[in-house]
């Protein structure tokens, strides 16, 4: 008999019994199928080459698969595929017919897993190429990022300490001429506060950005009022805002005065970092917006400015610390300026914030154009709770049974009203 008809009687009882050990479903069928195809075209012709085509496919297939398994290679299936003729030629052919027909595949397999080592061995090098060269991109992204940062805080902590330096050297002289003393000197005093005020301020930014990093941003839940945050930030802008000419309307959307548990501080902190952005990046006369809807379980805050706007490859960038670190030259150290950029960690501190609540902020812009003034919107996405997540603060907010309070214990309202008025609230 020739050795092709011998192939053909072992061809499905050995297919089967391929995929029983490897356990694959359809397309594996499929591909082996192709595979055996060309080896009984090999048997009769010869030649291996013909085999070549199919073991390409077939370790792309593999490759793609089997990386996240580590188990790209096709160098145990060929395995187990002779094991598997082993069994099938017992099965199917008498001794002599066996000895005959793996004689006849064995230098076919041999040139399967010669050129298949040869295939792995170029497919890992290129694996490990590519991670090289992710790893170095990413070095390297880093590596600007820690530049960028430094250049940023070496301007931003420079420039108050700069203000410090020639207050205190000017009030040295004044001092020596004692002339009209005290004016002058309160002048130079308070620039001496505000420079040490700002540079506190990037401090605290930087502690922020590393707790909210490394998990630890402790969050003290009360009931909280939106409006009542937006109230106060406004409240701390209002004076920007008429020297900018620029006008604010908070409007009363539906969820602005429902209570909920949060931070107090904190939001505040979030929504003035967004708020006066809006600030920020609008040119003198413009208008920003803020409004809201309530949504089931959710209120969301929408921050419209029409401003200079966000380009779409920045627009995730900015929530990354020193993400989007613009011109160095524009850095300045006064917060409301036009276009005075910061050290860049508002919105990673505002996302982190936002984020430790439940919630999510994002950002929508048609693009950026300091012409045209497309605008920004940044939306803010609460959980409305009507419980804190520590059972402590529920207690204390627990509403009384009827029949008034237990003595010594307050109220639900009288609590409401009493934080309304803590002074631990954030101060305008
Ligand atoms: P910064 O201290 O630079 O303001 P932020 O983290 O608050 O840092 O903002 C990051 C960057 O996002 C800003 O430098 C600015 O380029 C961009 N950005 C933020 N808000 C707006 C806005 N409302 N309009 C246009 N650009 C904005």
């Amino acid at each position: 008999m020739r050795v092709v008809d011998l192939f053909d009687q072992v061809r499905d009882g050995w297919a089967q019994r391929v995929i029983r050990r490897l356990a694959r479903g359809e397309s594996f069928q499929e591909v082996l199928n192709r595979y055996f195809d060309l080896m009984r075209q090999a048997i009769s012709g010869g030649d291996p080459i013909g085999l070549n085509e199919i073991l390409d496919e077939w370790a792309a297939v593999q490759t793609q698969a089997g990386h996240e398994h580590g188990e790209a290679s096709l160098l145990p299936i060929l395995g187990q595929t002779l094991l598997s003729l082993h069994d099938a030629t017992k099965e199917h052919l008498g001794s002599e017919e066996a000895v005959e027909l793996i004689g006849a595949i064995l230098p076919l397999h041999t040139h399967a897993v010669q050129y298949t080592s040869q295939r792995d061995v170029e497919i890992s090098g290129q694996h490990i190429a590519d991670e090289l060269e992710q790893a170095r991109a990413a070095l390297e992204r880093l590596d600007a990022s820690k530049s960028g940062f430094i250049s940023v805080a070496a301007h931003e902590l420079r420039t108050p300490l700069t203000l410090l330096e020639g207050y205190s050297s000017m009030l040295s002289d004044i001092l020596q001429a004692e002339d009209q003393v005290r004016e002058r000197v309160e002048i130079m005093l308070k620039g001496i506060e505000n420079g040490i005020h700002r540079l506190g301020e990037i401090i605290d930014d930087m502690v922020d950005v590393s707790l909210i990093d490394n998990d630890m941003l402790n969050l003290t839940y009360q009931p909280v009022w939106i409006h009542q945050l937006l109230g106060i930030v406004r409240q701390e802008i209002d004076k920007t805002i008429a020297e900018r000419s620029l006008n604010l309307t908070i409007e009363e959307f539906p969820g602005h005065d429902e209570m909920t548990f949060g931070d107090p501080e904190r939001l505040y902190q979030a929504i003035w970092n967004v708020l006066s952005n809006a600030v920020k990046y609008t040119p003198d006369g413009g208008a920003i917006t803020v409004s809201g809807r309530r949504l089931p379980g959710f209120v969301e805050m929408a921050v419209q400015d029409s401003g200079i706007g966000i380009s779409p490859q920045d627009q995730l960038n900015i929530f990354e610390k020193f993400g989007q670190l613009g011109d160095v030259s524009l850095h300045s150290s006064g917060k409301t300026k036009y276009k005075g950029s910061g050290p860049g960690l508002g919105l990673p501190i505002a996302k982190g914030i936002i984020e430790a609540h439940g919630g999510a902020i994002w950002v929508e812009s048609e693009g950026y154009d300091e012409v045209a003034c497309p605008g920004s919107t940044f939306h803010i996405l609460l959980p409305i709770r009507k419980e804190s997540p520590d059972d402590k603060v529920n207690q204390l907010f627990k509403p009384m049974s009827k029949g008034g309070s237990a003595p010594g214990v307050r109220t639900y309202e009288e609590v409401k009203e009493a934080i309304a008025k803590e002074t631990s609230w954030p101060k305008g």
